[in-house]
């Protein structure tokens, strides 16, 4: 199949290598080319823009960083749909708002063109060796003719429903894990503060029941002192105003999260925006004058 990529970030990138190794063939377009060379050298073909991308591709697929990019991408006035063909298949790997999602899909069905919501779980870990979770909403006909596209990025496909089910799936997720985040900074400085040793302190809760995967990562990035994304303060804090602002519209209170996506967004105030979400324990680190990290040779 020939298929349209456009966002070959953190994610996008790994995602385009894998559909080239499942033998796709790839047009890939990002609002900064340097993004798309491993891709070109790799056997790609470049597109000045998404229009033109979608004027050679009957699928595309995107992995935008939140709703305005996949909004112009799709809707600009050198965007997808200006290039698409009735029957041509747009799919967006990106976490997005279920609102814009199903309003995009109304635009792009007018135009004849399916849409699908698949955003996408397991990190860039996740996305490097190709097992991804992915959450798909939209015609399960559409589904069925890109799942063996899909099944080249993720390993375990969800096909969930009506368009903006994946979305809603996908913000769930990340509201917990994101959320979960700051309650583990608080208790991990706790605990050094108190006294502990932080690398012992992580053991001991991963054999107990504060496991979690936020808490599992902790080693890679917080203990390791890695602050290198993975997945950014900055689409943290997108996906945390995403969830509470779906819980805003629909009227369901959601105390804890609107207290967390704060904390984001005062990362993101101290210039921690592109660093890797874990990082948010640095600010509670240096009130409290300790750091949470392992010993040297631990
Ligand atoms: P990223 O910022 O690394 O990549 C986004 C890419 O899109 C960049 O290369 C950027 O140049 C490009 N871009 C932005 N606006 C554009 C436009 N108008 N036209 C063309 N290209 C444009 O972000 P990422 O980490 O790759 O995340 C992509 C999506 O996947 C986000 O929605 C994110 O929430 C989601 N996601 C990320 C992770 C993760 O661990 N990084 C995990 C799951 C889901």
């Amino acid at each position: 199949m020939r298929i349209g990529f456009v966002g070959l970030g953190n994610m996008g990138r790994h995602m385009v290598r894998n559909l080239m190794e499942g033998g796709h063939e790839l047009v890939v377009h990002d609002l900064v080319a340097q993004a798309a060379r491993p891709a070109l050298d790799a056997g790609a073909r470049w597109s000045a823009s998404p229009r033109e991308l979608a004027e050679q591709c009957r699928i595309v697929m995107v992995s935008l960083p939140g709703p305005p990019e996949v909004e112009a991408v799709l809707l600009g006035e050198n965007g997808v749909l200006a290039g698409a063909r009735p029957g041509d298949i747009f799919v967006d790997l990106s976490t997005n708002s279920p609102t814009v999602v199903r309003r995009l899909a109304e635009i792009a069905g007018a135009k004849g063109v399916q849409m699908l919501d698949a955003p996408v779980s397991g990190g860039t870990v996740g996305a490097e060796k190709g097992t991804l979770s992915i959450m798909i909403g939209g015609d399960e006909a559409t589904f069925r003719a890109v799942e063996p596209a899909l099944s080249c990025i993720g390993k375990s496909l969800f096909f969930l429903g009506p368009i903006g089910c994946g979305s809603i799936a996908k913000l769930m997720n990340n509201m917990i894990g994101l959320t979960s985040h700051t309650v583990i900074s608080e208790a991990m400085v706790l605990g050094v503060k108190a006294g502990m040793d932080a690398q012992k302190l992580w053991e001991v809760i991963m054999a107990s029941t504060g496991r979690s995967v936020a808490f599992e990562n902790l080693k890679q990035t917080v203990l390791g002192g890695n602050f290198e994304p993975g997945f950014m303060v900055d689409l943290g804090a997108k996906d945390l105003t995403l969830a509470t602002g779906l819980a805003r519209e629909l009227k369901v209170p959601a105390p804890t999260a609107n207290v967390a996506l704060q904390r984001y967004v005062e990362a993101q105030a101290r210039g921690l925006g592109r660093k890797a979400c874990p990082a948010i324990i640095t600010m509670l680190e240096e009130v409290a004058g300790v750091q949470v990290r392992a010993s040297k040779g631990s």
